[in-house]
């Protein structure tokens, strides 16, 4: 996303991309409002929402029995009142389609980054592997977004803050059935909590589980997890799930780096911030990275590297976003998943979500945080604003 609106802005960049293809299951498949009114701001939505997803307007809940409403996606202040579901893939092919049409933009798949280049005191460049072997590429400006474990942050000696997570996460598919209600569903009972994500003919779950306990879970035989999947899907059987192999394992982290810049290289996404999947909102701030970093750095990088002063300005600006959606996944993660998972048992429904049921208006602020974010980001270079219900232009 940020090489393809760099592009846009006429700054030549070029992609790295160290897999073949941007095939990964199980990933972030979520696409936020936020994010579908970025696309709406370049006027790629219209084909962006003709390729196949799903839509969701609400986040719901059980409590053992009793189903509560948690989110309601329906009053943002955005033109997309729901979250798109597409798998990464798609979306990642889609941004990429667009950008290759461009003149300044490169993608260059199976090209890994290994290190930086430093000149003196300032990084200059990234050595790379492809095919052809290893080669130097000279940037001004290298922007590590190569994910939560960046080897781009290794190479600097960047160290991370850990921040701790009580969680691992198990991703696995249940099929969709007749009667089934498309839509986010979370279950909690008995100290367990699963989450289901409407996929069309599927569900994508999610089981969180104490963290570094799955290979107990593994000893206790496929029988046992099916017979708790099923008790919280509450399905007589779960017989999709055959092997372990379709059973995928989420080591959860949240870290982040102190400062997201250097001389001649900047960090954003996971690289600079893991988030935990509570909201499943990493896609949308890594996007939210971007915008920022294009929108206060195209400038001067059309004709010169950035200052030091100019690139930590984006820290600036996405620094709280980060840090406070992060404080509420700690807060969540630590003050209720960690206690249920440990007490083995079902909770009653918390006040706030009473509240929320009783005062539905409420239900409006998770759906905010999730869907829009703290600080939410346009797109301010590169296109004439004029026309951003239509198809955008760039600038001459
Ligand atoms: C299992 C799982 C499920 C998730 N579910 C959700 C969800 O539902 N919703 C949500 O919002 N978030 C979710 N997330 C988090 C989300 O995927 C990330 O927050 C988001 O993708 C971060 O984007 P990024 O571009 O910073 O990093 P990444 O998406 O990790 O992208 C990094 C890219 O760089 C490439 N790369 C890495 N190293 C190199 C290198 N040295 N050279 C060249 N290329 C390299 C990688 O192949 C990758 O394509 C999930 C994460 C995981 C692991």
């Amino acid at each position: 996303m940020c090489g393809y609106l760099l592009a846009r802005a006429g700054v030549p960049v070029t992609v790295l991309e160290k897999h073949a293809d941007f095939l990964r299951d199980f990933r972030g498949d979520t696409i936020h409002p936020s994010t579908l009114e970025l696309l709406r701001e370049l006027g790629i939505l219209e084909q962006f929402l003709a390729r196949p997803h799903q839509e969701v307007s609400h986040a719901e809940g059980e409590l053992g029995d009793v189903r509560v409403r948690v989110a309601d996606f329906t009053h943002l202040p955005t033109h997309c009142r729901f979250v798109a579901f597409m798998p990464q893939w798609e979306f990642l092919n889609f941004i990429a389609g667009q950008a290759r049409g461009l003149p300044t933009f490169t993608l260059r798949m199976e090209t890994e980054a290994l290190r930086v280049v430093r000149t003196a005191d300032r990084v200059t460049g990234v050595v790379v592997r492809s095919a052809s072997g290893e080669e130097q590429l000279d940037a001004r400006l290298v922007i590590a977004a190569d994910g939560r474990a960046s080897v781009l942050r290794d190479s600097m000696g960047i160290a991370v803050d850990d921040l701790g997570a009580p969680m691992d996460v198990l991703w696995f598919q249940l099929r969709f059935r007749s009667g089934d209600t498309p839509a986010v569903l979370g279950r909690v009972a008995q100290g367990q909590v699963l989450v289901r994500l409407y996929r069309g003919d599927y569900w994508q779950c999610a089981l969180i589980i104490r963290k570094g306990t799955f290979d107990t879970l593994r000893r206790a035989g496929l029988d046992a997890f099916r017979k708790r999947v099923a008790l919280l899907a509450r399905r007589a059987d779960t017989d999709e799930i055959q092997t372990w192999e379709d059973v995928r394992l989420l080591t959860v982290k949240v870290d982040r780096i102190r400062s997201w810049a250097s001389p001649g290289i900047l960090f954003i996404g996971d690289a600079a911030h893991a988030m935990s999947p509570i909201g499943g909102v990493g896609i949308n701030l890594a996007i939210q990275d971007a915008v920022a970093s294009v929108n206060l750095l195209a400038d001067p990088l059309r004709s010169r590297t950035p200052s030091l002063a100019e690139l930590r300005r984006v820290q600036r600006r996405r620094g709280f976003p980060t840090w406070a959606t992060q404080a509420l996944q700690l807060f969540i993660q630590n003050r209720a998943i960690d206690p249920l998972l440990r007490s083995g048992k079902t909770p009653g429904v918390p006040m706030i979500l009473s509240l929320a049921q009783r005062f539905p208006v409420l239900q409006r602020i998770p759906a905010r945080v999730i869907g829009v974010g703290f600080r939410p980001e346009h797109i301010r270079v590169g296109f004439d604003r004029t026309l951003v219900s239509g198809r955008a232009r760039p600038e001459a």
